[in-house]
């Protein structure tokens, strides 16, 4: 490829919006372009490091037995409701119109459909194992685009979905997964660590996440150094639970607050709070180390309930009343709060952490009184790492499993395993005939990969303050030929020509910088960009018969001869 016939729009500067240097450098390299937020294009370049990574991850997949298919973004709702996913991933659903007012939801994952057509087209034992995956667009209406490709509304994940006979085949399958997905973050040039994680709104048995370690990740890990346990915290602080950690080191429960006046949530939809009917707040009040915690949630959201339940440690909630909150936050300066007010002379909400605010922007309700209740979403906004009070694991505490101290640090999920079980299969009926003619539940694990995540925190990992620093196996173009002068018939340019053919001969992908710039001009952006080689060619060294190659990784500069220049990038 000659520069001056693709597009690659480099910018000195890196808009400000981005604020994460993986983030930066997408734009600064010209590799992506934002058309909004959590929405953006793919330009030449970022689409050749893209479909690398997508074709790392075909490969594996093939390799451990998986077959490839491509299943529709367009879903029907009704499909959603069958399997009880319809209320709670809702959130995360983008739902669309037809022209006949029909409801539509856009995929943001594919384990109905997948299950359906398994339903369908699968009836005998004999038909399994099978694994089958895809790699295509998701939609995921987060509360908090951000970072770039990193939590995008739009995005490309594989998703792969396995059916077996039994728990111990479908073990296997999952085994084979996570072999699979070790290697596919080894050949990006990604260092990875698995952590036992949370199963979630997908629900399931077992699971597993794969992590980049990264300061700017939205997750938070415990691990210990001694014996190699390693978990999200959300998973961390229900192992210790589980075990009841010798001398009750983990924190003593929130305690809950009593709520005169109100018996039931109902009651919140009568005067004085008058919260509409439809969108019934659920008012619930911790004390968290002495500190009241408040956190509304709809009163039919069981789900993020239990999720709350098991984070606090307590699995029983009574509603609270706006008045109630109020006092509180009057009477606890340093409250985590998550209501504001616009009644006069009422206590402005405290909030512990300026970043509260912002993840509690989603305003569900407002009473006649002016009170504002907002919404609370415990999936996203009640990050572990955001609210840190919250944590019940704390760097230094026991280690559950060997006793020595955890500790913890924040990480980018790029994957996810799941051993589902027969949750999906039961609900959407995908059975088969076993071998003495009984019909059974197919046992199911489902398995992703945020294939554009992936590529950006390769980014975030590999970069220095020249730019992208990319791997060979994912790099746009593995060589960049850097001409110094362009000046047509010069000998440089001939060099750079008969050079340009050779490596293209020899299959090797190579961009030819063909722009009549300054030499500083080109080498900033070759660097900005971070091709794994660039070959400098130049009128002194040419004047005896060489060239420079530099190595972007490391900066190591060699001067070679005009026809070993090949054979050295290759
Ligand atoms: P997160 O915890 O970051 O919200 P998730 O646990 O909701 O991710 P999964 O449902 O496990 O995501 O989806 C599989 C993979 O898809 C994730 O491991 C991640 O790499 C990727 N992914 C999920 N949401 C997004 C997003 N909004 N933008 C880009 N990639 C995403
Ligand atoms: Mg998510
Ligand atoms: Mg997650
Ligand atoms: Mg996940």
């Amino acid at each position: 490829m000659r520069w001056t016939q693709t597009l690659i729009p480099t910018l000195r500067e890196a808009p400000a919006e981005a604020e994460i240097v993986s983030h930066q450098l997408l734009l600064r390299a010209g590799l992506v372009r934002k058309l909004a937020g959590g929405v953006y294009s793919f330009l030449p370049l970022g689409l050749r490091a893209l479909r690398k990574v997508e074709r790392i991850v075909r490969e594996e997949m093939d390799r451990a037995g998986a077959i490839e298919v491509l299943l529709p973004a367009l879903q029907p709702p009704e499909i959603w409701q069958q399997s009880g996913r319809y209320e709670t991933a809702r959130q995360v659903l983008y739902k669309v119109y037809d022209s006949a007012r029909r409801e539509w939801v856009l995929s943001p994952t594919a384990e109905e459909v997948i299950t359906l057509l398994a339903a369908a087209e699968i009836q005998s034992y004999r038909q399994l194992p099978k694994n089958f995956y895809q790699i295509s667009v998701k939609f995921r209406d987060e509360i908090r685009p951000r970072f770039g490709l990193m939590r995008a509304r739009e995005f490309i994940m594989k998703d792969a979905y396995s059916f077996d006979v039994s728990d111990e085949a479908a073990q296997q399958s999952y085994q084979r997964m996570y072999d699979a997905y070790t290697r596919i973050f080894a050949r990006c040039g990604l260092r990875t660590f698995p952590v036992e994680a949370d199963t979630g709104v997908i629900g399931g048995t077992l699971s597993h996440e794969f992590m980049v370690p990264a300061e700017t990740g939205e997750n938070e890990v415990a691990y210990c150094e001694a014996c190699g346990y390693a978990a999200n915290v959300e998973k961390a602080v229900s192992g210790v639970k589980a075990e009841s950690a010798p001398g009750g080191a983990a924190t003593p429960g929130p305690e809950k607050f009593a709520t005169p006046g109100v018996q039931t949530i109902e009651d919140l939809t009568r005067p004085p709070y008058n919260v509409p009917a439809a969108r019934q707040i659920k008012t619930l009040v911790y004390l968290v180390e002495s500190r009241p915690l408040i956190v509304l949630l709809r009163g039919d959201d069981q789900l993020n309930e239990a999720k709350l339940a098991a984070r606090l440690g307590t699995t029983t909630f009574r509603p609270a009343t706006a008045e109630e909150i109020f006092t509180l936050l009057g009477a606890h300066p340093g409250s985590l709060g998550a209501v504001s007010s616009t009644l006069p002379g009422a206590a402005p909400p405290v909030w512990a952490d300026e970043r509260l605010r912002g993840a509690t922007d989603m305003t569900t309700g407002a009473n006649e009184d002016g009170f504002h209740l907002r919404h609370v979403d415990v999936d996203r906004d009640l990050r572990v790492n955001e609210w840190a009070d919250l944590r019940t694991v704390r760097a230094g505490e026991p280690c559950a499993r060997c006793g020595k101290p955890l500790q913890i640090r924040r990480a980018i999920e790029v994957g996810h395993v799941f051993k589902l079980g027969t949750k999906y299969s039961e609900k959407l009926g995908s059975g088969f005939i076993d071998e003495s003619g009984v019909r059974r539940p197919c046992v199911m694990g489902c398995y992703g990969i945020g294939v554009t995540r992936t590529l950006q925190a390769v980014i975030e990992q590999s970069h220095d303050a020249d730019g992208i620093i990319w791997p060979v196996s994912v790099a746009p173009y593995e060589v960049c030929l850097t001409p110094l002068q362009m000046s047509p018939g010069s000998p440089v340019r001939e060099v750079a020509e008969r050079l340009y053919e050779a490596l293209q001969r020899e299959g090797i992908e190579v961009i030819l910088d063909d722009r009549e710039e300054r030499p500083g001009v080109k080498f900033k952006d070759a660097d900005l960009v971070g091709f794994p080689f660039r070959v400098n060619i130049g009128e002194k060294s040419l004047a005896r018969g060489q060239v420079e190659i530099k190595r972007r990784a490391g900066g190591a500069l060699e001067v070679v001869g005009v026809d070993e220049a090949a054979g050295r990038v290759a």
